[in-house]
């Protein structure tokens, strides 16, 4: 066991702050990791602050986790000392499940998430990458391909990259296809830049006029700005496929008048409480689908790390210090970030938590 330095809440309704967690020595199969980067995920606000059920105190959040390994277990095969590797939102499985079979972790219902999962590690429950080490089965584990210097811009990839390749993928999107991605946030940006690389024709949507010109240069053929509903309508019955990444409920009416016959709807965004039930004519006029998709399993995520290294593809981020988090989550509540925050665990170092504060209080 070692403590390490690691930023989390202790509360749902208190601002992040320092703390020392613990971390377990590596098992036999484990990987401990120097963590470098971790990106600042909207899934992580929404469960530091308690927005979904469950959250357990404290909390670390964190699962877009890059860096280097600093110790392999003596049954550790394929990684060493020194590789470069990430983690993403998934640390544990039950391993022998048709999901887990079949690389699909992500549906295994004894997936643990990287935060707030049970685990018999101390608290009792995950704790994430906002902090210096973090321990982890090698099957969880996954290589980084990139160069070393766009290391920090790789860590969104190990979630918002692989959620939206996954349904990408799945959605068979490639040449001669129009696809939507609606809010150009971390999930969004990545989603718009991998439908472009898979050939697609894509379409951004954002409630955002400042992001036109941006959306453009990540690779969207066109921009619509959804509040616009005469922009909306021109695009009526076109789409293949639209991917919904947003954070807030919102009517899901106006993005199915889009699709064409079969068209498929996918969200991806978890808001805390549902979106308005949608109007069932419009989806059986045109045979369309609604569909969700969550994050992806390990090996998929290896594929789309590849792909991206190969085509060098990256997150547009923004480098914080630690210390920065209570300030950068309420930046991503007003979609104010170009596209994703990412925290530069070196600044962990220097942060103490208030003294006389036990571990867990
Ligand atoms: P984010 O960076 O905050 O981006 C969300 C985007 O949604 C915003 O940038 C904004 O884009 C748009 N938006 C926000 N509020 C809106 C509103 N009221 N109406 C319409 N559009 C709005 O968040 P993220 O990290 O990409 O995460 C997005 C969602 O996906 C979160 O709910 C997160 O928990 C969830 N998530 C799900 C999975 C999964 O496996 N399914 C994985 C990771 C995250 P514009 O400015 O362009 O409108
Ligand atoms: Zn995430």
């Amino acid at each position: 066991m070692q403590e390490v330095n690691a930023y989390g809440a202790y509360m749902g309704d208190k601002l992040l702050e320092p703390m020392r967690i613990t971390r377990r020595a590596p098992g036999a199969h484990d990987v401990q990791i120097d963590i470098a980067f971790c990106g600042v995920c909207h899934s992580d606000l929404h469960q530091v602050r308690a927005e979904w059920a469950g959250t357990h105190f404290p909390c670390v959040p964190g699962h877009e986790i890059v860096g280097r390994v600093s110790a392999a277990g003596a049954q550790v095969s394929g990684f060493k000392p020194g590789d470069l590797v990430g983690v993403g939102c998934i640390v544990d499985s039950c391993k022998h499940c048709p999901e887990c079979e079949a690389g699909l972790e992500n549906y295994c219902d004894h997936m643990v998430g990287t935060y707030n999962g049970p685990t018999p590690d101390a608290p009792g429950w995950t704790l994430g990458g906002y902090s210096q080490k973090i321990v982890v089965h090698q099957r969880y584990v996954l290589r980084i391909r990139h160069p070393q210097e766009q290391l920090a811009a790789v860590a969104p990839l190990l979630c918002a990259g692989i959620t939206t390749y996954s349904p990408l993928r799945h959605w068979h999107v490639g040449p001669g296809m129009k696809v939507g991605v609606v809010g150009i946030g971390g999930l969004g940006h990545m989603g718009i830049k991998l439908a472009h690389a898979m050939g697609a024709h894509v379409v951004a949507f954002t409630t955002s006029e400042s992001k036109r010109a941006a959306a453009r240069a990540l690779g969207a053929d066109d921009v619509v700005v959804s509040r616009n509903a005469g922009e909306m309508a021109a695009h009526a019955n076109s789409f293949d496929f639209i991917l919904d990444t947003v954070a807030a409920p919102h009517s899901l009416d106006a993005l199915l008048a889009l699709l064409k016959r079969d068209g498929a709807l996918t969200l991806v965004g978890a808001p805390a409480a549902p979106h308005p039930s949608p109007e069932v004519f419009n989806l059986i006029f045109k045979r369309r689908t609604i569909a969700g998709s969550l994050i992806g399993g390990i090996p998929e995520t290896q594929e789309m790390l590849d792909f991206c290294a190969e085509r060098g593809i990256v997150a547009d981020i923004e480098l914080i210090r630690a210390d920065q988090i209570n300030t950068a989550y309420e930046r991503m509540l007003k979609s104010d970030v170009k596209y994703r925050f990412v925290i530069d665990n070196a600044s962990l170092a220097a942060l103490a938590p208030v003294a006389g504060k036990p571990h867990g209080a």
